[in-house]
């Protein structure tokens, strides 16, 4: 196919850019809290969780299996050892709970797919393989991208390489998720494009960066973007006078952006 068959390479991001992803975490986080009430209160068990999940993620990476092993280290240190194994054996039901949680697609995913099926389609994923993977396939959208990949973190050099490998030219690439730390800046910083598409809530961490105040196309909704798409000029600049506040902040803790 050539590249006037296929006008741009247009990567989506998964978890709360395709299917709701983190409103179930703030359930879990929730009842996380409420559990180790006895030794702490909620901002405190937050900013606890939120510090071991930080020190795990360069050994243990994104996903709902590093989480859990973060929830139960993060229980035995709130409540200085005293933690029971009933507690243990519910933190470990949070995480299965989070693995075994049917995908619900964002509304209007799959209209948006069909309008833009004249371009490129993939998913850009960071996580566990085998939890991304699994949702792909029980999305029932995976023949519609050409390239799924699900990387073990989203910065400018996994896009590079990612970009280089699939032969993919950043002039012609656009970027469409929730995170501006994961989606959004990495992907400007190649020399791409990037859409922004909040969701209500937003993990503590992808809050976690300096680009706050850039300006970027930001839509309410991911309905909107075959509209955003056709403002397309051919030289790397989506449409202007779309440029919208960068995020929502985070629930999570004390400190959301
Ligand atoms: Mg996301």
């Amino acid at each position: 196919m050539t590249a006037d068959e296929h006008p741009l390479t247009v990567a989506f991001d998964a978890d709360d850019t395709l299917w709701h992803n983190e409103d179930l975490f703030l359930d879990v986080h929730i009842e996380y809290e409420e559990l180790l009430s006895p030794w702490a209160e909620a901002a405190t068990v937050d900013d606890r969780l939120h510090e071991v999940q930080m020190t795990n993620l360069p050994r243990f990476g994104y996903g709902v299996k590093s989480f859990t092993l973060s929830m139960i280290e993060a229980a035995v240190r709130i409540s200085g050892g005293e933690v029971d194994a009933d507690r243990i054996t519910t933190i470990i039901g949070y995480g299965k709970r989070l693995l075994d949680r049917p995908v619900e697609l964002i509304d209007g995913v799959e209209e948006v797919l069909d309008a833009l099926g004249h371009h490129r389609l993939m998913v850009i994923t960071k996580g566990d393989v085998h939890d991304q993977l699994a949702k792909v396939a029980a999305s029932g959208l995976a023949e519609r991208f050409w390239r799924v990949a699900v990387v073990a973190d989203k910065d400018a050099a996994v896009y590079g390489e990612l970009l280089e490998r699939h032969g993919i030219d950043p002039t012609r690439f656009v970027m469409v998720g929730n995170s501006l730390r994961s989606d959004v800046l990495p992907v400007l910083e190649l020399g791409g494009s990037a859409v922004h598409v909040p969701y209500p809530i937003t993990w503590r961490h992808e809050n976690e960066h300096d680009g706050h105040d850039i300006e970027v196309p930001t839509l309410e909704a991911l309905r909107d973007l075959p509209q955003l798409l056709r403002g397309w000029d051919g030289d790397g600049k989506l449409a202007p006078g779309m440029a919208g506040p960068a995020g929502i902040g985070g629930r999570y803790g004390a400190h959301p952006a």
